[in-house]
């Protein structure tokens, strides 16, 4: 079954939310200036439309999207350095005329490869654990997101001082 809205009509809605907030310290969800006592339905200090919903803290996407971010990052950037890499390769190889491919070259591009798809397998893996992940108390969702994050980034960290070692 779709949701509607109740319409009460704008002053019933308006009363609602001004008995809600004459008894909870409530402050603007945009400038969050407090609004107790408030006297209409409209922030006094920088004039938004104020109203009471039902909302839920499952719906709160901004821990979910930083756990997508560090792979979608590192995907994005490997799969980039691995395509430059081959058009470089590609273009010195048909400008000296020669078969030899140097090897460097491939060990970095096969390394950017290897990253971008254990990226991908991190946001497969993320994208089938979602309600998993969102069924968590907030607090712990920013945890696991920072443990994602810095898991990704130091994987990405240890293969770049790898191949500097190497190369
Ligand atoms: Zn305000």
């Amino acid at each position: 079954m779709s949701c509607a809205p109740v319409d009460d009509g704008p002053s019933r809605d308006e009363a609602m939310l001004l008995t809600w907030l004459e008894r909870h310290d409530e402050c603007c969800p945009v400038c969050r200036y407090r609004l107790q006592g408030i006297e209409s339905a409209r922030c006094p200090e920088c004039g938004t439309d104020l109203r009471l919903t039902v909302d839920s803290s499952e719906a709160r996407q901004g821990a979910w999207l930083f756990a997508m971010l560090a792979p979608a990052l590192g995907m994005g950037f490997t799969s980039v350095v691995a395509a430059i890499l081959l058009v470089a390769v590609t273009l010195e190889r048909i400008q000296q005329g020669s078969a030899a491919i140097p090897w460097q070259p491939v060990v970095i591009f096969s390394t950017m490869l290897l990253l971008a798809l254990i990226d991908l397998a991190v946001l497969m893996y993320l994208l089938s654990h979602r309600s998993n992940f969102m069924k968590r108390p907030v607090k712990a969702r920013w945890k696991l997101a920072s443990a994602w994050f810095i898991g990704v980034g130091l994987m990405h960290l240890a293969a770049g001082i790898t191949l500097a070692v190497v190369l």
